[in-house]
């Protein structure tokens, strides 16, 4: 099978290389050389712009930052959906509105196009080790279509429904992350306020009621854990500036439907402020460090 893969940064480039190390042909393209250079080194076919990477592609797969990313891709003249054979699967992978996925899906399927959203769950970890949870929207025919590849890339995958409703899903998932990592630090750092050893206090609410992902398995205080990013300095893993996109996709989809989402809407803010305080680029667990006045 070949495959065009589009956006190869710190999660398209693992999962791409994933798909290489299985055998398939894959073309890849990204706006940054060092990208494909690196693609290259692992062993991918680094091509000079999306056209050439979808010339005589059987499925084309995106991950990129944000829905503008997508939408620019995608649609206009010279995008995916005129340059493109109608014959190819197209797989989005990137976190975008579930409104701009079910519009770009729309236009596909007018196109003759067989089209998924495929978001994913697991973090860089997880691309490199090709264990990422997908949440899929889309025709169970298509989502069949993309398995034997999605199964080189994760190790759980999910049919949420129709056209968009994989990015509804990642959208809650992320706000439920975003505000779990807030509240997970807070307690943290009472904690450590009331000198409290960190790794003593996280080892007893890990086995408590307050046990959850940021506090077992990416806890944000330095030095309780080895390998994440708040013990690297916070390089690397899901940037703050990622949270805060994901966490307006939730506000904004809830006020689209008027639903409510006031702890949403306030970790928002709160991962806005530490951007805004030059930390855009660092892992979202660094969120640990929010100074508020
Ligand atoms: P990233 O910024 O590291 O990578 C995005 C890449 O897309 C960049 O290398 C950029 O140059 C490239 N790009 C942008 N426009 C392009 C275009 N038109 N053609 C080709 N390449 C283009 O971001 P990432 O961390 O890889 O995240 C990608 C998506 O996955 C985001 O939507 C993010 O929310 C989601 N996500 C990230 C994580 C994580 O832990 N990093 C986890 C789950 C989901």
């Amino acid at each position: 099978m070949k495959v065009a893969f589009l956006g190869l940064g710190n999660m398209g480039l693992p999962m791409a290389l994933n798909l290489v190390k299985a055998g398939h042909q894959v073309q890849g393209f990204d706006l940054l050389q060092a990208q494909l250079d690196a693609f290259k080194a692992g062993g991918g076919l680094p091509v000079l712009s999306a056209s050439d990477a979808v010339a005589d592609a059987d499925v084309i797969i995106s991950m990129l930052p944000a829905s503008r990313h997508v939408e620019a891709l995608y649609l206009g003249n010279s995008g995916l959906l005129v340059i493109a054979n109608p014959k190819a699967l197209l797989i989005d992978c990137s976190t975008i509105s579930p409104k701009v996925s079910q519009a770009i899906s729309t236009q596909a399927k007018a196109k003759g196009f067989a089209m998924i959203d495929a978001p994913v769950s697991g973090g860089t970890a997880g691309a490199q080790a090709g264990t990422l949870t997908f949440m899929v929207g889309g025709d169970a025919v298509d989502l069949d279509r993309a398995r034997p590849l999605l199964e080189k890339m994760g190790k759980n995958i999910f049919h949420a429904g129709a056209s968009g409703s994989g990015q509804t899903v990642k959208v809650c998932n992320n706000m439920l992350l975003g505000i779990q990592m807030l509240g997970t630090s807070e307690a943290l750092r009472l904690g450590i306020a009331n000198g409290m050893d960190p790794k003593v206090l996280s080892d007893i609410m890990s086995k408590s009621s307050g046990r959850n992902w940021a506090l077992e398995l990416y806890n944000p205080c330095p030095g309780v854990m080895d390998g994440v990013p708040s013990s690297k300095g916070y390089a690397g893993g899901f940037g703050v500036d990622l949270m805060l996109k994901d966490l307006s996709l939730a506000t904004e989809n809830a006020s689209d439907l008027d639903a409510s989402v006031p702890l949403g809407e306030l970790s928002r803010k709160l991962y806005e402020v530490h951007s805004q305080a030059g930390n855009g680029q660092l892992d979202f667990s660094s969120v640990f460090n929010l100074k508020l006045d």
